[in-house]
């Protein structure tokens, strides 16, 4: 290619890397081992005439949100793309996220739904069906709804099937997350280990399941604390 189109190459792949990077804990990695493509395999290869697999055998995981979360028609007009995502099967553990984007501080709805809508777009942009996580908690503690658990979740690579995906919002490389935040943690992994007959051998963060820095240095030392026995997500 000639001198131009070298550098408009250049400069799109420079673009297009910067916005993986951007958004998504996935990116956050940086010197990660494998980092993985743009997506998932498991939902942009597939496309949406291939025939959809059977539903897990297991019950389906209910659909109903739990009492206090803030409903994803808070920050979004858009729905998920069904044809691009796996049902979910039965629950059977939890994996612990950050965003691993820019730190953030703000105890402002309308701050935390934008980032939220930030991230769903380039998960979209991606190939996926919707923002990957299920739930997401901003810093002043208030679980929001993310995509609809009836959906398999894209938050760990090649392990979402049965993973609930929760997502603390800023980069705890960077930052500590907010005692609200960590609270409402807690708390709301507790109900769901409650109402999915969970232990906390079942909670997983991100790191522990794949190659990556998420959920960041401060919020896997808070996770390893409060797992522990006499933790508070344990004794919850
Ligand atoms: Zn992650």
């Amino acid at each position: 290619m000639d001198q131009a189109a070298r550098r408009q190459f250049l400069q799109v792949g420079l673009a297009t890397s910067a916005a993986i990077l951007l958004a998504g804990c996935e990116g956050s990695g940086q010197k990660a081992t494998g980092l993985p493509g743009p997506s998932w395999p498991s939902e942009s290869s597939r496309r949406a005439s291939q025939p959809r697999p059977a539903p897990p055998q297991a019950q389906p995981a209910p659909t109903g949100l739990p009492q206090g979360v803030q409903a994803r028609t808070e920050w979004t007009r858009s729905g998920p793309i069904a044809a691009l995502a796996d049902p979910m099967g039965r629950i059977g553990r939890i994996t612990i996220h950050h965003d691993g984007m820019t730190p953030f501080y703000s105890v402002n709805k309308a701050d935390a739904a934008r980032r939220l809508e930030s991230i769903r777009n380039s998960h979209v942009q991606r190939g996926w069906a919707d923002i990957g996580y299920h739930y997401i908690i901003d810093p002043s503690g208030r679980v929001w709804q993310g995509r609809p658990i009836n959906l398999q979740g894209a938050h760990v690579k090649d392990e979402n099937p049965g993973n609930l995906g929760i997502m603390v919002m800023g980069n705890f490389d960077s930052q500590r997350p907010t005692p609200a935040a960590l609270n409402s943690l807690d708390q709301f992994v507790a109900m769901q280990m409650r109402q999915y007959r969970l232990s906390v051998r079942n909670i997983y963060t991100h790191q522990e399941l794949r190659p990556t820095a998420c959920p960041g240095r401060s919020l896997q030392a808070y996770m390893t604390q409060t797992r522990a026995m006499s933790g508070r997500m344990a004794r919850a």
